[in-house]
């Protein structure tokens, strides 16, 4: 097994932030606080995709980075070469498939997070001096130390960057990352994710569709374009279609909706 394990950034590489404006990124915010490490730079890939209760968080997260002394959060996102599209919706729309994730793959969140990130870093004066020096820029991965983020894919180091697990180093899982947040006095963040997310559990379709129908509906068109073209799976649930899913909805026990 690859180790991950990095104790603390080196003086001289620049520390960024991939921010999700989730839970595990904002307690790994309030921590680098409270243990004086500042992040030099701190990226947000907008998907266009996101609920309004995660783009409302950067109007919490922004002034608390201000007054820890920190840089704000800079928004970056998928900027078409030649595309008609430029959000991950628009893209399933045009091309009649469902995020890549229904499929098994991971091209979504590549293509709409990491790239423009990258590709934000790759421009940015910090990072190119350090790799002019032979350095290597640390990216902080904000996964969790609880078993879901202990079985995720882990990078390793590669000729631009190093990667950094700094909650799985401090042994901290989700719900010590709420009382984190909580301690610091800020709000919790919901879970953040594309609203048509794959991923996304049945309570959660439930949670769109009881507080943001307009959005459900809209997942909803990215299913049905996409059901021609479906030939393995049934929908944005894989292995069955959110639709379905909601007409047969009093079959299944509801819990009290996503907290992240
Ligand atoms: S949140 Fe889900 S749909 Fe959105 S980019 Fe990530 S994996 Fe893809």
């Amino acid at each position: 097994m690859v180790s991950t394990r990095i104790h603390a950034p080196r003086r001289e590489e620049p520390l960024v932030v991939a921010y999700g404006l989730g839970v595990d990124l904002t307690a790994m915010l309030v921590e680098f606080a409270r243990r004086k490490i500042r992040p030099d730079l701190i990226l947000f890939a907008d998907t266009g995709g996101e609920k309004p209760e995660t783009y409302q968080y950067l109007d919490v997260i922004q002034p608390y980075l201000r007054d820890v002394g920190f840089p704000p959060v800079i928004v970056v996102r998928y900027q078409p070469k030649w595309a008609v599209y430029d959000t991950l919706e628009d893209q399933c729309l045009h091309t009649g498939t469902l995020p890549s994730l229904a499929y098994g793959g991971k091209s979504c969140s590549i293509k709409y997070k990491r790239h423009p990130q990258d590709k934000y870093v790759s421009t940015w004066e910090p990072a190119q001096r350090c790799w002019a020096a032979g350095g290597k820029v640390l990216k902080a991965i904000g996964f969790d130390a609880g078993p879901a983020d202990m079985r995720r894919h882990r990078y390793v180091e590669d000729d631009r960057f190093r990667y950094w697990y700094p909650l799985v180093d401090w042994g901290h899982d989700r719900p010590r990352c709420q009382q984190i947040i909580e301690q610091a006095g800020l709000p919790v963040p919901m879970k953040s994710a594309c609203f048509y997310c794959p991923a996304s559990k049945k309570p959660e379709i439930v949670w769109l569709q009881e507080h943001h129908p307009d959005l459900l509906e809209r997942a909803l068109q990215i299913e049905r374009n996409a059901q021609e073209g479906l030939l393995t799976i049934k929908g944005l649930g894989r292995s069955y279609s959110w639709e379905g899913f909601l007409k047969r909805r009093d079959e299944f026990p509801l819990l009290d909706g996503c907290s992240g």
